[in-house]
This record gives C-alpha cells, sequence and structure tokens, in this order.
C-alpha cells in the first residue's frame, strides 16, 4: 500500500534497502504493535515506521525523510505519548539496547531504546545506579532529554546533570557526538530541551555508588487525607536531602493491575526512599507511621533493583490523560482547595494527583547550561486519570479544574516530562524559563530550521 500521497511504494523501498531494520507500513501485521504508546489514549498513526538497529539507520531514516520533506517524530518505550504523531516516518528506538558499563570510570553508554531497568539490571551488580524515576519501565533517552526527575533527586539531581555525552542524528543527517566542549549549544538543549534537536542515538552518563536503600511506601486510609497531608507538611522540613518523599490521593479502580485488597478504594500513599541505614531510615519516617492507621506497609531496607516498589507504578500499557504544574508552596490552603476536589467527600474521576517534593540537590545551579525546569519549584504536582468508562469523559474536565485550583500555588511553570497534553505556544513554553526557551528556540532554528521533528512537546513545533 502507498501511505502517504507524497510517499510511494518505491519511496518505501528505497528506505528499505538503506536501513539493516525493518520498515513498516500502515498495512503491515506489525504496524499496530510497532507503533502502540503505553498511553492506549494515543493512538500514533505514521506513514511508515523504521525500527532502527544502530545509529546509522535513524541517519538513513533522516536523510531520507530530508528528501522527501516528511516530518520525523521518535518513539522507545511510548510513556511520553502525549499526544498523537499523525503522518511522516516514525523511528522507533526500541531495538537499539546495547547497554555498555565501565564500572571503573562509573559510566554506562546505553542506546536510544533502553530501559531504565535494564540499565540497572547491568550497574546494580557492580554497586551502582542511574538516576531513574518513579517507573523503570521508562526509557533513559527520553526520560533523559526532559530533565529526569529521579526518585533520588534530592539526594543527587536531576539526571541531566549526570550526561557526559550524547551522540546524535540532527535533522541535516549527521551523527554527531555531543559534549560540553564539541557542541555546547546543543548539548545545553538536550539536557531538558526534549527532543526538538535531533533523534538521541546514545547516551552515555555518569553511575553512582549505590545497591541499596530504606524505602517503600504507606497507604493510609482515603478518610484520614486532611490529617496525613498536613502532617507530611510539618514533617517535610525535618528531612535531610538524602530522604525523598512524596505522597499521592489514589482512587484506585477495580482493576488487575491493582494488588488485590487495595482494589476499588480510595487511599493516601506515602511513597519514601531514602539513601541511607534502616535505623536512620525507620527514624526518620517514625512520625509519619503514627498519623493514621496504615491499611498497608511495605517499607524497608531494600535492593535498588526494587525501587519500583517505592511508587509501584503500573507496568502495563494504560489508557490515560495527565497534566502537571510546578508549585512554590503546598500549604494548609492549597490541601483544603485539593482535597475540596478529589477528597474524601469529593465526587472525582481523577485516578491520582500526587505532590513531590523537590529541592535539595534539585534546586543546585546545573554545571555549565541546561534546559532543565523546576530548580526553583518546592514541589512537582501532577494529576492522572484513566480514560475508561465510565469515568473517562469527566476526566479532561476534571483535569482543568484541578489545575486551576492549585494555580494560586504554581510558579507558572511545568516539567517537560510532567506537563500533560501540550497546548499552543504559550503553553508548551511554560515547560521552560523563558531564558531558556529562547536558547532552545535559537538551537532549534539552527539545528532543524525545517521542523522537521515536529511531534510531541518540543519548541518551535
Ligand atoms: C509511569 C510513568 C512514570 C514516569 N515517571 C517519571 C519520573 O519519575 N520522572 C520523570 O522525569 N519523568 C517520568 N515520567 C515521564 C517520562 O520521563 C517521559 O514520559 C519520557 O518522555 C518517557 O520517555 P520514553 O522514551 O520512555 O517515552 P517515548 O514515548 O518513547 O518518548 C517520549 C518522547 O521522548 C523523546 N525521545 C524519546 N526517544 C528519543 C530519542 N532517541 N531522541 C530524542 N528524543 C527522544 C521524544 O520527544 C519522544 O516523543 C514517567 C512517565 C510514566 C508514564
Amino acid at each position: 500500500m502507498v501511505p502517504h500521497d507524497t510517499i510511494s511504494q518505491d519511496d518505501v523501498q528505497a528506505l528499505a534497502d538503506s536501513v539493516t531494520g525493518p520498515v513498516i507500513v500502515p498495512d503491515d501485521a506489525d504496524y499496530a504493535d510497532e507503533g502502540r504508546a503505553y498511553n492506549l489514549a494515543v493512538q500514533h498513526a505514521p506513514d511508515v515506521i523504521l525500527g532502527a538497529t544502530d545509529a546509522d539507520d535513524v541517519a538513513a531514516g533522516i536523510r531520507w525523510a530530508g528528501r522527501l520533506g516528511c516530518p520525523v517524530s521518535v518513539q522507545a518505550t511510548g510513556h511520553g505519548a502525549s499526544s498523537a504523531i499523525d503522518g511522516g516516518l516514525l523511528i522507533s528506538t526500541s531495538r537499539m539496547q546495547e547497554i555498555v558499563v565501565d564500572p571503573v570510570e562509573r559510566t554506562a553508554r546505553v542506546g536510544a531504546g533502553v530501559r531504565w531497568r535494564d540499565v540497572l539490571a547491568a550497574t546494580v551488580p557492580h554497586g551502582l545506579i542511574g538516576l531513574n524515576g518513579s517507573s523503570t519501565a521508562v526509557g533513559v533517552v527520553g526520560y533523559t532529554v526532559g530533565g529526569g526527575l529521579p526518585i533520588l533527586g534530592r539526594a543527587f539531581g536531576f539526571a541531566s546533570d549526570r550526561v557526559r555525552s550524547f551522540e546524535v542524528v540532527t535533522p541535516d543527517g549527521e551523527v554527531r557526538h555531543v559534549d560540553p566542549d564539541s557542541e555546547p549549544d546543543l548539548f545545553a538543549a538536550l539536557r531538558g530541551g526534549k527532543g526538538s534537536f535531533g533523534i538521541v542515538t546514545s547516551l552515555t552518563f555518569s553511575l553512582l555508588p549505590l545497591s541499596e536503600l530504606y524505602g517503600g511506601g504507606i497507604m493510609y486510609p482515603g478518610a484520614d487525607a486532611a490529617e496525613v497531608l498536613a502532617a507530611f507538611s510539618r514533617w517535610l522540613p525535618t528531612l535531610p536531602d538524602a530522604a525523598a518523599p512524596s505522597i499521592a490521593l489514589l482512587r484506585l479502580p477495580d482493576l488487575e493491575f491493582v494488588p488485590e485488597p487495595l482494589r476499588g478504594q480510595f487511599v493516601v500513599h506515602l511513597r519514601f526512599a531514602y539513601v541511607g541505614g534502616p535505623l536512620d531510615g525507620a527514624e526518620l519516617l517514625a512520625p509519619m507511621r503514627e498519623v493514621s492507621t496504615p491499611l498497608m506497609e511495605m517499607v524497608g531496607p531494600m535492593s535498588y533493583l526494587d525501587v519500583d516498589q517505592v511508587h509501584m507504578d503500573p507496568v502495563d500499557a494504560l489508557p490515560f490523560e495527565d497534566g502537571g504544574l510546578l508549585l512554590h508552596s503546598f500549604d494548609e490552603t492549597a490541601q483544603r482547595a485539593l482535597l475540596e476536589l478529589v477528597g474524601p467527600q469529593a465526587d472525582t474521576p481523577l485516578l491520582m494527583v500526587e505532590v513531590r517534593p523537590l529541592g535539595g540537590n534539585l534546586a543546585l545551579p546545573p554545571v555549565g547550561v541546561d534546559s532543565v525546569s523546576g530548580r526553583d519549584a518546592a514541589f512537582s504536582f501532577i494529576t492522572i486519570g484513566l480514560m475508561v468508562p465510565p469515568v473517562g469523559e469527566r476526566v479532561p474536565r476534571a483535569i482543568r479544574d484541578v489545575m486551576r485550583a492549585m494555580e494560586p500555588f504554581s510558579t507558572g511553570g511545568t516539567m517537560v516530562n510532567f506537563h500533560g497534553r501540550p497546548g499552543d505556544e504559550a503553553d508548551r513554553a511554560r515547560a521552560w524559563s523563558p531564558e531558556a526557551y529562547a536558547r532552545l528556540t535559537a538551537a532549534k532554528a539552527t539545528y532543524d530550521p525545517t521542523n522537521m521533528l515536529r511531534f510531541g512537546h518540543g519548541v518551535g513545533v
């Protein structure tokens, strides 16, 4: 089948002849699987998918698209599918699974399709970790070019702070080694500016010496939400940077991914991850153990390989819509405003609202120039709703209402990884400071003047 009126069967064949990986068009049996995002509410519909196996494949794909004047998008795991890809060439990086760990230099080089869980499986046996976020099913590259807010961010800063170099194919088809000396502007853009400047084919970053932590989660009855949130606020200032807490209000559906005793319940989920010993960890957590009678408690010493137990994010693909904000405060007034919409008495379709304290090393200025936002904020706030009947149709409105209620406590900014569906240019620009946005716009004009990379949450798209 001819996929698009500007792309002929001969064009598709020419691409297939120039690459090692598969070239897939809408009539092929594996088209749906190859293009599927983790967020099932987003249906990508590219004209052609290239299952790239290495940087040469990516470069050949980009040169091919450049000749045809067709747009290019990229997907590793689909965890960041906030808007649909419509037409053009989708470069799927899921086959690019190389992981090279140097335990002496304490670095890892990973291919564009690698997920955090595979990095940790390779590094933790050496007593080393990278700075993953709440779910290790997320792709390392997509997360890191968005800045990467790690579970242990207060202790160690953003994931993009640890990047040593990128290998990137820019829209001119050139494979570039990008580090702070060789390509300073592109290096700054790729550390937090997301995917508008080129397709990263591999990423080299520093590892940290750690293999265990003290952590997990406590589930309280949702009826105690006001008391738990108030106690959380009193407790936060007592914690060192080595302790990373967060709190979520969860209306758990009666679905399989939810642990049996919690299905269908409204709960408050305290997450705790501490870089230190179990005695200190237990002492730090003690005040929160007295707040209410937990429904479930799973906190203790753990191998870093079990770090997903801290947030317990769903692993399987789900249809959802989300939204995020950066907050300067989450005081009593903010908590009251939030509980009015999602507290025990509220009738809300939202699955989750989450508040993650920032600060600590996340507030330090970067080494060199970068494009990360959130260093000046106190909390990351996100909300998620499942787009399933009967609640799905009420979700977008409920997200807007919660965002509006939190606005007085917001810095006005967002993190690109937690922004939700990108809107118009003014809305997308909220993911960066005005200075960073101006630098990103200039980098876009230099590296992608024809706006080849125009999908997702980007600059100048
Ligand atoms: C369950 C869950 C938990 C999460 N937890 C966190 C968290 O704790 N901290 C955090 O910071 N974020 C978190 N995120 C957000 C996540 O980091 C982003 O959605 C990220 O974009 C996912 O990257 P991916 O490659 O897995 O997704 P994909 O959907 O495959 O890619 C998303 C986008 O990343 C960019 N991208 C991907 N690959 C490349 C490439 N090779 N070159 C250039 N750009 C590329 C593109 O813009 C692409 O559109 C979470 C998301 C989910 C769904």
